[in-house]
């Protein structure tokens, strides 16, 4: 699975390259506005992570740019921008999650294989026919048996804990 991190700080892609490839993507990186549009124009990444103060223009044209060329792939946008009109108009210029500066690595790695997951996602199904059933546990299918729980609870119980749904 490839990856493109657009951020001009070079340390934190550092960081984000190596962590990201430990875990076994490929990552590009896009130093600039020019740069990252030209290769999202060029790759076909399975998503991406887009700071937007970026030296040579706003992360938000960018994100503007590629969707209006098409390109659906999921997009985070990581930002030390905070504020909740900044979020929204993210997610209203086409980002897919908005995740702030200072923020811990395992939640966006978590979020970036959440959004991959998705339909459509490279790790989601194509199934675009909308969310499964939900399927009452124990109703007879073996994947939503809860007898595990049921017996952790048990256990629980007896040891007089209380209970963590
Ligand atoms: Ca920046």
């Amino acid at each position: 699975m490839r990856l493109l991190v657009i951020e001009d700080e070079d340390r934190l892609s550092g960081i984000l390259k190596s962590k990201l490839g430990d875990i076994g993507f490929t990552v590009d990186i896009a130093g600039s506005a020019g740069d990252a549009s030209a290769a999202l124009e060029l790759i076909n990444y399975d998503a991406a992570i887009l700071d937007l103060g970026l030296p040579d223009g706003d992360g938000l044209a960018v994100l503007t740019a590629t969707r209006q060329i098409g390109k659906g792939l999921p997009i985070l946008i990581l930002t030390a921008r905070d504020a909740v009109e900044d979020r929204v108009a993210g997610l209203n210029a086409g980002a897919d999650d908005y995740l702030t500066k200072p923020f811990a690595i395992a939640e966006l790695i978590a979020r970036i294989k959440a959004l991959l997951r998705r339909p459509g996602g490279v790790l989601g199904s194509d199934d675009r026919r909308g969310p499964r059933p939900f399927i009452t546990p124990g109703a007879g299918d073996p994947r939503t048996d809860d007898a595990p729980i049921r017996a952790y609870r048990a256990k629980s119980r007896a040891r007089g804990e209380a209970l963590r749904d």
